[in-house]
């Protein structure tokens, strides 16, 4: 199928685009690196009156590495992300999930705000803003805010984004020198999105540890109770038998293929061997 008619907007200041964002109510979309929005507008999932192109817009793109935070613009593609070994250096869970993120004609048009803004639960990125305790910046005409990743995602699809508020950047703590990192997701096909996926975040000593799942449930989903039985532990079998088991509230959907009850097997199997990877 072919997209439905629309208008195309290609503003060359962050300022034209948020005007055209306000001015349109609710009836324009952004277009970032067009991966999923463009074949959603084919499927007739989406049909915006106006594509607001974000690409033409100085600015947006680019990474500032700061004091604790790595700052990466919202149109910041995948590939640029993994041929940064600044970036890579200060955060270096991004190494590791990237090449996972569907292939590399997708991660070379691909965004990172896109991601983050689009919230699939199967995708890697927003699981890793949620391990990683990070913030998105949004902006609109008339304001700016930063929101907790924990407080960003809602639902399928879903996030505290108004329709006239732009993803601007996306903030990601630096990683201190001890910090240790595990990922691993379920795929039927490398590059395929995640049936199941788990990212653990700890520091050197296992004090504090966040667990993310990706591809189980409406969201990127937090374990707090695994993060518990994980944290301030040797994370010998015992602590990971009592996190894996700790997964019993986590909010678990079913798909078109996979039960909830399947999905719950595959986050403790996810979790596993990404702590595994991590104590490795
Ligand atoms: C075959 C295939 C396989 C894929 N596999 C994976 C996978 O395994 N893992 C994965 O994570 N992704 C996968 N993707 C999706 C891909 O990563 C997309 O690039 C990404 O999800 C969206 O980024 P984009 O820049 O292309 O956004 P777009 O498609 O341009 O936009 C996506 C949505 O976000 C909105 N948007 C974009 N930028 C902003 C912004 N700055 N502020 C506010 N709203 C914005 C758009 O309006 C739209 O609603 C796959 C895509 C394809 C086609």
């Amino acid at each position: 199928m072919k997209a439905p008619d629309f208008d195309y907007q290609s503003p060359e200041t962050l300022e034209a685009a948020l005007a055209l964002l306000a001015d349109a109510d609710g009836m324009a979309e952004p277009l970032a690196g067009g991966q999923s929005l463009m074949p959603m507008m084919n499927f007739r999932l989406a049909a915006p009156e106006t594509l607001v192109d974000l690409n033409g817009i100085p600015g947006l793109s680019g990474v500032a590495i700061e004091d604790s935070w790595v700052a990466i613009g919202a149109t910041t593609r995948y590939c640029d992300l993994e041929d940064d070994k600044e970036v890579i250096e200060a955060v270096p869970l991004i190494a590791k999930v990237l090449p996972h993120i569907a292939h590399a004609a997708i991660r070379n048009r691909g965004t990172i705000g896109g991601s983050i803004a689009l919230a699939d639960p199967a995708a890697e990125m927003p699981a890793v803003l949620l391990a990683l305790g990070g913030e998105v910046v949004l902006q609109s005409a008339s304001a700016r805010r930063t929101v907790k990743a924990d407080d960003f995602f809602l639902g399928i699809y879903e996030t505290v984004r108004e329709p006239e508020e732009l993803v601007v950047a996306v903030r990601l703590p630096k990683a201190k020198p001890h910090d240790r990192f595990g990922f691993h997701e379920i795929v039927r096909r490398h590059g395929d999105y995640a049936m199941a996926g788990c990212i653990v975040a700890a520091d050197a000593t296992l004090a504090g540890v966040r667990v993310a799942f990706f591809g189980v449930g409406d969201r990127p989903l937090r374990a707090e109770r695994a993060e518990d039985a994980l944290a301030g532990s040797d994370g010998g079998p015992a602590a990971l038998h009592a996190a894996v088991a700790a997964l019993s509230d986590l909010e678990c959907d079913g798909d078109v293929s996979t039960s909830a009850d399947t999905k719950r097997h595959l986050a403790g199997v996810a979790l596993k061997r990404a702590f595994s990877e991590l104590t490795a």
